[in-house]
């Protein structure tokens, strides 16, 4: 009987589970919704249970339109949306609602500790911003009855997506979570790779309530999920950003991906050694694996993907995504749209302007606009590149690509002629839920080295800079220019 892999990705719209076989091919996925809650202005929020539901349908989905018997499924691994948190009780029950990574309902609690900022930089690599859990944390706490209390005396439990669906899967056997997750608390020294007594004692967190951390492929536990009869072994947990790094091949030091979803997330692989860098980067774990934890340099564009749903939903120029890329054709001119919707990301961290269009002439026209909403992922994208660059001082020979804007392809060779860089996209467009796989198979030894993954990851498409130089520093001047003005508005 033919063996697989199930890989959870659990992100924040939706659940996927993930049926690989053994050579990596993607067999069949099951996906369901996932409701967000948005109870008052700035706050988001979800339902852990309903999170932890949706696993359970999308694997039971797999088990039955596949025909599987339990035992065909070797392993589960899972990568989840970062940083959002959950408080649980010891019998996995969750008090109050799920805090969402882009909630800002604890925006006060950060605020409150203005003055620590470099000193909680210092060790964890991040801004101090409610978008991290610890502030989250300290809501939760405060919010549910006795919640201080009854944390200290261990019944109030803390993880992040991964811990508290390992929780549910092995019974309460397991309470674990590993580095990447870990790395995005604000609660863990990534130097020390231990949960920070110090930053602990700032945001008034029981250390009892945190989960033991592990490297990102271990052995995390046993679940009954797929019967009663047979224990499946959990054998990876990683945020997805770092899950689609893994899943890229990024392993070497300098080799850089950006995944262009809803926002774009641009990672580019440290090495070995925890370094920190100013304007807007943040340092995180990569992943941990066989007892070594290697680090990841992170910058985010708030607004990409998500600048073609506006474009979809509120100006109504389009009826998808995908219908953005033959409007580029019709543009007649030269139009700069800044998407700052929700203020800007790397390297500005500007929570205050808003969106601005620019550069309008008699020929604008929604065609106009299309184009210069779709570039305008790519220059932000290469804000981000432009500040990795000058502060690693590293060279990147190309960028790795995924996430549903980069199906579109005149992004993507947009993306390649502004940044003058070879832009390659896998075989597997799946990157979040191959890096999990990845991490399975190396716990399993199906792979007994990093080296044997780089072996195995295919390219599929290349994309060329084909523009010149003098058009490219015009173009980005300009874009630089728009910037600016946004910002001063
Ligand atoms: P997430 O994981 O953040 O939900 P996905 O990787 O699923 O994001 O990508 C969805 C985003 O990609 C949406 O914001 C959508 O507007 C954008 N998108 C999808 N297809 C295209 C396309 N062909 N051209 C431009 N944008 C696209």
């Amino acid at each position: 009987m033919e063996k697989y892999i199930i890989i959870i990705d659990q992100g924040t719209t939706s659940t996927r589970a993930i049926l690989f076989d053994l050579k990596g091919n993607i067999i069949f996925t099951s996906q369901k919704e996932v409701k967000c809650y948005y109870p008052f202005p700035g706050a988001v929020e979800q339902d852990a249970l309903e999170i932890f539901l949706s696993v359970n349908d999308t694997i039971s989905e797999i088990m039955v339109k596949k025909n599987l018997a339990p035992n065909q499924i070797i392993s589960i691994g899972i990568t989840n949306q970062r940083e959002t948190t959950i408080v649980f009780d010891k019998n996995g029950e969750p008090l109050g609602k799920a805090i969402v990574w882009q909630s800002k309902q604890s925006q006060a609690i950060c605020e409150s500790l203005e003055d620590k900022k470099d000193f909680i930089f210092q060790k964890t690599g991040l801004i101090l911003n409610p978008y991290f859990s610890a502030s989250k944390i300290r809501y939760l706490l405060d919010h549910i009855e006795n919640g201080q209390e009854r944390a200290q005396k261990g019944e109030i439990l803390f993880g992040t997506v991964d811990t508290f669906l390992l929780y549910r899967l092995t019974n309460g056997k397991s309470f674990k979570t590993d580095y990447t997750n870990a790395s995005r608390t604000l609660l863990f020294n990534i130097f020390e790779k231990k949960w920070d007594e110090d930053l602990l004692k700032l945001f008034n967190i029981p250390s009892i309530m945190l989960p033991e951390v592990c490297d990102s492929a271990s052995n995390f536990g046993y679940s009954n999920i797929l019967s009663s009869q047979y224990k499946v072994l959990i054998s990876s947990l990683i945020g997805d950003q770092q899950s689609s790094l893994i899943g890229q091949a990024c392993f070497k030091e300098g080799d850089i991906k950006n995944t262009y979803g809803t926002g774009c997330f641009i990672l580019t692989n440290l090495g070995e050694k925890a370094k920190l860098f100013s304007n807007g980067l943040l340092t995180t774990i990569a992943y941990g694996i066989n007892g070594k934890v290697t680090y990841a340099l992170e910058g985010s564009v708030l607004i990409g993907g998500a600048s073609i749903q506006w474009l979809r939903d509120k100006l109504e120029l389009i009826k998808n995504a995908a219908e953005s890329e033959e409007a580029v054709n019709k543009a007649e001119d030269e139009v700069y749209v800044v998407p700052a919707f929700v203020g800007l990301g790397t390297p500005y961290w500007d929570n205050n302007c808003r969106g601005a269009i620019f550069n309008l002439t008699r020929n604008s026209s929604k065609y106009s606009l299309i184009k210069a909403t779709l570039e305008s992922i790519a220059f932000q994208s290469k804000d981000v590149i432009e500040t990795i660059k000058k502060e690693t001082k590293l060279k990147f020979k190309s960028l790795r690509v995924d996430g549903g804007a980069s199906n579109n392809n005149y992004l993507m060779q947009f993306q390649s002629d502004i940044l003058n860089m070879k832009l390659q996209k896998g075989k597997i467009f799946e990157t979040t839920s191959l890096g999990a796989f990845y991490l399975c198979m190396l716990n399993l030894k199906k792979f007994h080295s990093i080296e044997e993954i780089i072996k195995f990851h295919q390219i599929k498409q290349i994309f060329v800079p084909n523009m010149s130089k003098e058009e490219r520093k015009n173009k980005y001047k300009k874009w630089k220019l728009a910037v600016k003005a946004t910002r001063i508005f």
